[in-house]
């Protein structure tokens, strides 16, 4: 199943078009994208016994982020041996957790405002929970996922890197810091959902290119450590940490301008669009 959020109402993506879950159902599901995982198990069964046909056509240029307001956001650094290995560090033994705060939430395709400063592109695979996850062991984890989307991990490098603490939290976190979408889409949809094809072009130039097969803790070791501290909800996303390829690892380096268009892509869930601005 392929779940938008088309102009802030939920949808179910076919190959026709769009099936407005509210409508669809009656008024048995809410038309808030993030009230879906609330209810999460109870929209699967509805869904697999709906027989009625889309409802409008589906427009790309409608769609807003299909996690629009999650409780929390858990981010993940240096989860990919090459990314470790091109930012100069040593590999982590337990992952490496920050935030982006929600506020800085945005669909896939955004118009982002470069705040002052070097902001660099992070592409990132995106785990929501549809079941909240307390001391989850990894053996059960999936089955607290509700599904998959791509995203980028927006990161402005001075005030993230700013001594004499850095601040990831903050640097990750101005406004449209997190496009995430096109869709979300449920983990039985992936050939194999531990090996997804991820990456990113700027101006049509590939700049990341892996697959989540890659990571140094998989999905369901990160659900497992961070369950095994703090209680996860539905409706929580975290973003599992970046491929190598970002601007700030390249000689030159190569930061977003004005002007720069970043289409971000992974298997079986689409591509987004973002495009920066700077707004004096
Ligand atoms: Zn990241």
């Amino acid at each position: 199943m392929r779940i938008v959020n088309s102009a802030g109402r939920a949808s179910v993506l076919t190959d026709d078009g769009l099936v407005d879950i509210e409508s669809a159902s009656g008024g048995a599901f809410s038309a808030d994208p993030q009230a879906l995982f609330d209810r999460w198990d109870d929209l699967r069964v509805w869904a697999a016994a709906h027989r009625g046909g889309a409802t409008a056509p589906f427009e790309e240029d409608r769609l807003k982020a299909p996690v629009p307001r999650p409780r929390q956001v858990f981010a993940i650094g240096l989860n990919y041996r090459d990314h470790a290995a091109e930012s100069g560090m040593a590999l982590p033994d337990t992952p490496v957790v920050f935030t982006k705060f929600p506020a800085c939430i945005t669909g896939p395709c955004a118009a982002v405002d470069l705040p002052p400063g070097s902001v660099d592109f992070e592409t990132e695979l995106v785990v929501v929970l549809g079941r909240d996850a307390h001391r989850t062991p990894a053996s059960r984890a999936w089955e607290h996922v509700a599904g998959l989307t791509v995203g980028q991990d927006l990161s402005e490098r001075q005030l993230q890197l700013k001594p004499p603490v850095p601040q990831f939290s903050l640097g990750k976190s101005y406004p449209g810091f997190a496009p995430m979408g096109p869709a979300l889409v449920t983990p039985d949809e992936f050939p194999d959902r531990d090996d997804i094809v991820l990456g990113c072009r700027l101006n049509g130039e590939q700049m990341q290119n892996s697959r989540t097969s890659e990571m140094v803790f998989p999905v369901a070791d990160l659900i497992a450590y961070l369950s095994s501290i703090v209680p996860l909800y539905a409706g929580d996303v975290i973003f599992t940490g970046t491929p190598a390829g970002i601007g700030m690892a390249r000689d030159p380096a190569r930061f977003l301008r004005p002007g720069d268009e970043l289409v971000t892509t992974a298997e079986a869930i689409g591509s987004m669009r973002t495009t920066f601005v700077s707004t004096p």
